[in-house]
């Protein structure tokens, strides 16, 4: 499978029981549909998964026309609904999503961030 943003090939990185692909040029993560909703629970996810440059995921998140790897349908360009400024793309036919180079960590992260707010509240 080539990435849908660049010309690298996407990578299998095994997190749990489950396989994402990586590119191995641009760092940019595919997850099946699904798979993101496990992998984001998951502890290290953002390390384990996202070790690409968010500086280069900025870069191609300007892109659009991306076309599924899978199916090779246009993708359509979404926002996480708690994270807007998160932009990922998804094809509405598979059901796949691609996160560029640190959306994914950016996302779990500032999950954790906020369940540690959340521990950290003053008991009544
Ligand atoms: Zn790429
Ligand atoms: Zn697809």
């Amino acid at each position: 499978m080539n990435c849908p943003k660049c010309e690298g090939v996407m990578q299998t990185v095994s997190i749990g029981d489950v396989d994402v692909d990586r590119c191995d040029s641009c760092k940019g993560i595919w997850f099946d549909a699904l798979e993101y909703e496990k992998v984001k629970g998951m502890k290290e996810a953002g390390e384990l998964v996202d070790s690409g440059d968010a500086g280069v995921g900025r870069m191609h998140n300007t892109e659009r026309e991306v076309k599924c790897p899978k199916c090779h349908t246009l993708m359509v360009g979404m926002s996480l609904h708690d994270q807007p400024h998160i932009q990922y793309e998804m094809c509405s036919l598979c059901g796949g999503m691609y996160l560029d180079a640190g959306e994914f960590k950016d996302s779990v992260e500032v999950t954790f961030s906020e369940y540690l707010r959340g521990m950290l509240k003053p008991r009544e």
